[in-house]
């Protein structure tokens, strides 16, 4: 699998681990946009939310739960985060293997777009 989440995952590629357990893995982003960006990024290979169905949705729960955990650990879970998911090419999405931004640790503000 030539995928760079997927090498990242299986330690082909090293990352700045923040947290793993068994379905998901966080990294800081190599590009941070903010005091704290992190990824949340599945341990299965999932093109992006397009593949999402009833059969692998259980995996956006361990990401969301997995980065609340963080944010807690983190101290920045009060003053607030946001989470974004890119998907396809109008989405701005880079990388083909589902994972969320969390972006956090000031203030940023109300704008929807981010670059
Ligand atoms: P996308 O645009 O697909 O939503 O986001 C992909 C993100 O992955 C970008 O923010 C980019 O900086 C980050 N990224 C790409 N390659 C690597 C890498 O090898 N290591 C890390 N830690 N982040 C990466
Ligand atoms: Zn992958």
């Amino acid at each position: 699998m030539s995928c760079i989440f997927c090498k990242i995952v299986n330690d082909e590629i090293p990352s700045k681990k923040i947290f793993e357990n068994d379905k998901v893995l966080i990294i800081e982003d190599i590009n941070p946009v903010a005091k704290v960006h992190l990824l949340i990024i599945s341990k299965v290979h999932i093109e992006s939310a397009n593949q999402l169905d009833e059969d692998n949705i259980d995996i956006i729960k361990d990401m969301f739960l997995a980065a609340k955990q963080v944010a807690i650990e983190l101290n920045i879970d009060k003053a607030g985060y946001r989470l974004i998911n890119n998907c396809g090419i109008n989405g701005g999405q880079a990388v083909k293997h589902l994972h969320i931004h969390l972006l956090g640790g000031e203030n940023l503000g109300e704008k929807l777009i981010w670059r």
